[in-house]
Formats: C-alpha cells, structure tokens, sequence
C-alpha cells in the first residue's frame, strides 16, 4: 500500500476514534486542561477510555471498535497496516475503505464467524460478500 493511501486512512480511522472518545468526552477540552500532562498519545487516550468503560460510560461495542482502531492505527505506524492477522495476506483495500480498522480479510473472517461467532464485534456497516 502505498504512503498517501495509509496517510488516508490512518486519518481515517483518527476520526473515527474521535469520534468514539468525543462521545464519552464531548470535546478534548477538558483533557487538555486536565493535570495529566501531555496527552495526546494513544495509550493515554486509550487508558482514559479504558476508566470510561468500567465506569460504563462507553459501551461494549464502543470499546471493542476503540481497540480496533488503536491497533489499526498502531499497524500503520509500525508498517504492517493492512495485513491479515490470521493469514497475513493483504487486506483488500475495498474491504479497509469500510471497515478500516479491520484485522482480518474477508476470508479468514468468515471463516472464524462460522467456527465462533463471537470473537468478533462487527461493524454496523458489515462488509458484503462478493
Ligand atoms: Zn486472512
């Protein structure tokens, strides 16, 4: 994959993250005000959301989905964005344009959706087979 595609999606999935963490707390004001220090690091955000969640603020869903894009967004950084977890082929990137935080191809997905149902959260937008 090439650098202007992950760029595009690691904003993407930042947004996406936003998104969830701006649900629980409404803006990153009050965190950027807040005796924390420097924040704006993933694992921060993530331990804070973390508390969210025990104080269930944020929703099971939510959470999984906020995990998925952190490790997402991690890949990116780390150069392994894209790659099944389970096959290490390569994600199609039609299948990250709708689930971007995806770990897993199509293939491997379904396969482990038939052997246990519930390891993975799906997203709304479920992906169609083709
Ligand atoms: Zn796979």
């Amino acid at each position: 994959m090439n650098k202007k595609k992950l760029v595009q999606f690691r904003s993407q999935l930042e947004s996406i993250r936003s998104e969830l963490l701006g649900g629980v707390e409404k803006s990153n004001q009050s965190v950027k005000n807040g005796e924390l220090g420097q924040i704006a690091d993933i694992s921060d955000d993530a331990a804070r959301a973390y508390n969210r969640q025990l104080e269930g603020e944020l929703g099971e869903q939510e959470w999984q989905k906020l995990k998925q894009v952190d490790l997402a967004i991690e890949k990116i950084s780390a150069g392994e964005y894209g790659i099944c977890a389970q096959c290490e082929s390569a994600i199609p990137e039609a299948r990250l344009a709708v689930v971007p935080y995806t770990e897993f191809c199509t293939q491997c997905l379904s396969e482990m959706e038939k052997n246990h149902k519930t390891i993975i959260v799906n997203d709304e937008n479920s992906f169609e087979e083709n």
